[in-house]
Formats: structure tokens, C-alpha cells, sequence
């Protein structure tokens, strides 16, 4: 069994030749051995070259495959433009309709924005975890943060009740000390010093989880194996792993997160009881499907 946490319809690229309907992404899951994929929406943000796959799209392509796709919701925090907004008649209706997380949640906006903190606050209790991901930059999409994330902190511990899944370069360019500024919304290599701001604050906080998706989360994870290694046997209970395929055309290759699963169960060197944690058991726990 295997559960893909981040996966996506619609148009993510301008290339109109690259539109995953829905029938791609089912093909994509047949040829990687996906079971199941969470259908995360990006059309509420205005950031970025994101079309057709805003929340109510991935809710009706969701429920031609109700046994294999499980939507999320999305919603835009300066909807509204107030700080205390309430959104909970929006997130209910999404939950009530089959949704199990918030995300994308990608706005440019400071991570600790007073009306981002409402909606977390909010996600929370209707119990939808919420996706987000963080990209340095005034220009990209993405959530911002200072080095060594503090305003990450600043969420985890005022939001109690919302769970966090981090993803994007920014988050996982601080899985190490020493985080280059060139790199920072990279894809940074070599070895990762100790004490980087991604582990200490998911040992400290049980609110803060990790999906493994993208070229970021792949990168963060293989680019000092031995740390790799074992950032993925400390963290087992809190890791779900995500692909975040954005192309129609990635159907014709392996994406090289699953390859890197298949090397560490065949080569034994992560328990089979982790992997299955990491792979499926984790995801099916917090979203509760
Ligand atoms: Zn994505």
C-alpha cells in the first residue's frame, strides 16, 4: 500500500500541453503503484500560473474515484481581508463534502500574518491539517520566514489544535545549520550540519509534520544519506510521503522518491515497520481515511 499525500489536476505549468485531468493522474497512480493520492487545489491563490484546480474542480474529479482520490480544500487567507474572518462555514461545508486537509496553502505571505494564523486557528478545529508550502523570495509563491523559522515557531505554538505539514524549498533547505542564502529557495547539497531548524522544531512540537515531495523533499532527504537515514528512522511517526507530480507527461517516468522507498525496503536499511509508516500508516492515521 502506498498513499501519496500531494498530488494535483489541472493546469500547474503554462504548457497547455502539460493539463492533468483526471484520468492522468489515476494513470500516473496505476504505473508508479499508487493506491491512493490526496488532490491538493492551488487555483485560490493568486500566486503563480495556477488554473483550473481550485477546490470545487478537485472535489467533482475526486468523486469519480472515491475509493482512490481524497480531496483537500484550499482557501485564501485574505479572503475577507480581516483577522478574524470566519471561515468556518466554508471549511465545515468542504469537510462535510469529503475534504481531509487545507493545501496547498502556498499565499506570499509572512508565515506568522496575522489573518494566515486565523485560518490555521480555524483548520484546526474543524481537525483539517493544514499542507503548506514556504519559498524565500517576494517573487514566487510560497509562505516566508527569517532564518532558523521563526515564525514557523510562532504558529506551532499559538496553533496547538492545527497540525502543520511542511513542504517546499524554504522549509527544506532548513533541514541543516547552515542554510546558504543562494540556496535558500533552492535545492541546496552536500552535507547537513546539526541542528537545523526543520528537526529541532519537529522534535519540539508535535504539531509540526513533514511530507516528502517535490524535488525539495527528495533532495533534502539523499543529499547527506547517513543524516538522511536517520532523519527518516527519528521521524517515522511524523513523515507522509507526497510526490507532487505537476506534469501530464510524468506518467512516462518513475518519480525518484518511490525508486528511493523501493532501494530502502529492498536494501533493508530502514525497518519494513518505518517505511509502512512513512509510505501509508501515517497519512490514513492523521487524515483519518
Ligand atoms: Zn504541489
Amino acid at each position: 500500500m502506498i498513499i501519496d499525500i500531494h498530488g494535483h489536476i489541472g493546469r500547474i505549468l503554462p504548457d497547455r500541453r502539460e493539463f492533468m485531468d483526471v484520468t492522468n493522474l489515476i494513470a500516473k497512480m496505476d504505473a508508479w503503484g499508487i493506491d491512493k493520492t490526496c488532490v491538493l487545489p492551488v487555483s485560490e491563490h493568486p500566486e503563480g500560473a495556477y488554473l483550473e484546480a481550485d477546490t470545487e474542480d478537485i472535489i467533482a474529479a475526486c468523486g469519480y474515484y472515491p475509493e482512490r482520490l481524497i480531496p483537500f480544500c484550499l482557501i485564501d487567507p485574505r479572503y475577507g481581508n480581516r483577522p478574524d474572518m470566519n471561515f468556518s462555514y466554508l471549511l465545515e461545508e468542504y469537510k462535510a463534502r469529503g475534504c481531509k486537509g487545507l493545501g496547498e496553502f502556498l499565499p506570499k505571505m509572512d508565515f506568522d500574518d496575522i489573518r494566515c494564523m486565523n485560518l490555521y486557528r480555524q483548520a484546526g478545529k474543524s481537525g483539517l491539517p493544514v499542507l503548506f508550502d514556504m519559498q524565500d523570495g517576494p517573487y514566487s509563491y510560497g509562505l516566508c520566514d527569517n532564518y532558523g523559522l521563526p515564525k514557523l515557531e510562532y504558529a506551532l505554538k499559538a496553533c496547538p489544535e492545527t497540525i502543520f505539514i511542511g513542504h517546499g524549498p524554504t522549509f527544506w533547505a532548513e533541514i541543516s545549520a547552515d542554510v546558504p542564502v543562494e540556496d535558500r529557495s533552492g535545492y541546496p547539497g552536500g552535507l547537513v550540519q546539526q541542528g537545523g531548524a526543520v528537526p529541532k522544531l519537529m522534535r519540539k512540537y508535535h504539531n509540526l509534520w513533514a511530507e516528502t515531495s517535490a524535488r525539495s523533499g527528495y533532495n533534502a532527504i539523499i543529499r547527506d544519506p547517513g543524516f538522511g537515514l536517520e532523519f527518516l528512522d527519528e521521524f517515522q511517526d511524523k513523515l507522509i510521503f507526497g510526490i507532487d507530480s505537476c506534469r501530464r507527461s510524468d506518467v512516462n517516468q518513475t518519480p525518484p522518491i518511490i525508486k528511493l522507498f523501493n532501494d530502502l525496503r529492498q536494501q533493508r536499511r530502514l525497518t519494513e515497520g518505518a517505511i509502512e509508516k512513512i509510505t501509508w500508516k501515517n497519512c490514513k492515521q492523521l487524515l483519518k481515511i
